[in-house]
């Protein structure tokens, strides 16, 4: 699917008639890094590793992206990743541009000490490309606020006190309220001005949802607050379903024991091939994992009638040419799963400051700004006659692209409108 990173772009761009040559400017990478970290581990074993970040465009302002630590983690992995999120801090218009990064181990089969040494030996080879005006990384697959804290804490070693390095941190270490459940709220938010498009209420809904981890289990247990049915879930280890829907913050409880692995046994319900959510019968599919879940081989089975797409490029384009023939709602993941970056951007406002913010406010924000994205996206699809995918891209194509152009160019009337 990586190969498609720049299909739905491309899509865009061809409704706007845009320019090879700016299609060009907007598709390269400022630049790419890749560092290798070895060290001996606490079994005294030798482990080779490789870490990555790529800089994809820094025009509406510093580069923002997760970092991800996943043995499928490579360059081209963190390029498509990163151009996505120059997309997707366009949609919500914060002022960043995009970028991704990772390293190529398994933390679950790691102990906390090496990973800590892995992680400063990837900040000590990059600490002079990422900072709080430059490239500010976040949380993504595997890693979470303590890996977010050794990175703050050495990065600081060597540049001086600097919380607004990274986002996502504790909130005891210069995070913010609200961060951790973000992504989840903003999908929340997200799925609620989608039902009231399609005048559902709230409650009478079901919902399937792929991946437990934070975008997973807090988009359920928000959710499921609203009244949904949260009627099945699978992770890496299965699936667990119940046709009354599932008691979220048990569920959120079992995960949370390292012995339990993730939600296959949990006591709850009942366990199932996790392969076969994506067709589950329930009217919402919420993608929250990995890439690729949804493709030419499932997307004719998909029976929910909205799908949120809260993981990155869930949808390959095969799979999303057939839902949009088969009328399926689809939320694109640069607006779909916004919400993250958008409270990371208050937590990197609020370090900058010196200042905090309550929870009230920051949810408040976020819910303004993710409905705001949505409307906008909505109405453009609505007057352009295209998918709101088509339009998010569209949106944000004509944000990036005329800063970008802007800074080199006198005349920025290159396709990109007004
Ligand atoms: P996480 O590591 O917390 O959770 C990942 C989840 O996916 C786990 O429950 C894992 O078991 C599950 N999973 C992995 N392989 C699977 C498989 N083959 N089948 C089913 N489930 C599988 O990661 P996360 O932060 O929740 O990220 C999930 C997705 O959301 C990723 O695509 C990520 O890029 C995207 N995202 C995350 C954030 C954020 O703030 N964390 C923001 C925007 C987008």
């Amino acid at each position: 699917m990586l190969s498609d990173s720049h299909f739905y772009f491309n899509k865009a761009a061809d409704v706007m008639d845009l320019q090879d040559k700016v299609r060009q400017i907007l598709l390269s990478p400022r630049r790419s890094i890749k560092v290798e970290i070895a060290i001996e581990d606490s079994n005294d074993e030798l482990q080779h590793y490789t870490g990555y970040r790529v800089q994809h465009n820094n025009a509406r302002g510093p580069m923002k992206g997760g970092l991800r630590f996943h043995p499928s983690m490579d360059e081209d992995h963190a390029g498509a990743l990163a151009n996505l999120m120059t997309w997707k801090t366009a949609v919500v218009d914060v002022p960043f541009g995009g970028a991704k990064g990772g390293i190529d181990c398994d933390p679950h089969t790691m102990t906390d000490k090496d990973l800590s040494l892995v992680t400063r030996l990837y900040v000590e080879q990059m600490k002079e490309v990422i900072g709080p005006a430059i490239d500010i990384p976040a949380p993504d697959v595997n890693t979470d606020g303590k890996v977010m804290s050794w990175i703050m804490d050495e990065y600081s070693k060597y540049k001086g006190f600097s919380p607004g390095v990274v986002t996502g941190k504790p909130l005891h270490l210069f995070g913010s309220e609200g961060r951790e459940e973000a992504t989840g709220r903003g999908v929340m938010n997200v799925r609620a001005e989608a039902l009231k498009d399609r005048d559902r209420n709230f409650s009478d809904i079901t919902g399937a949802i792929q991946g437990f981890g934070n975008v997973g289990s807090n988009a359920a247990r928000l959710i499921a607050e609203q009244g949904a049915k949260i009627v099945a879930v699978a992770d890496h280890t299965g699936g667990v379903t119940t046709p009354n829907g599932l008691d979220i913050p048990a569920l959120i409880d079992w995960t949370a024991e390292r012995e339990h692995g993730g939600v296959s046994q949990f006591p709850g319900g009942e366990s199932f091939d996790g392969a076969e959510i994506v067709t589950w019968d329930a009217d919402v599919l919420i993608p929250a994992a990995l890439e690729g879940a949804i493709t030419e081989d499932n997307a004719a089975d998909v029976k929910a009638q909205i799908v949120v797409e809260a993981a990155n490029a869930p949808t390959t384009p095969g799979a999303d040419a057939i839902l949009n023939d088969r009328g399926i709602f689809i939320i694109p993941d640069i607006l779909a799963n916004a919400g993250g970056v958008t409270v990371s951007y208050f937590e990197w406002a609020q370090n900058i400051q010196r200042f905090r913010w309550e929870l009230d406010r920051v949810n408040d924000e976020l819910g303004k700004i993710m409905r705001k994205a949505y409307r906008s996206v909505s109405d453009m699809a609505e007057r352009e006659q295209v998918e709101k995918r088509t339009a998010a891209f569209g949106r944000a194509i004509r944000r990036a692209g005329k800063a970008a152009l802007s800074r080199v160019h006198v005349n920025t009337d290159l396709g990109l409108g007004g």
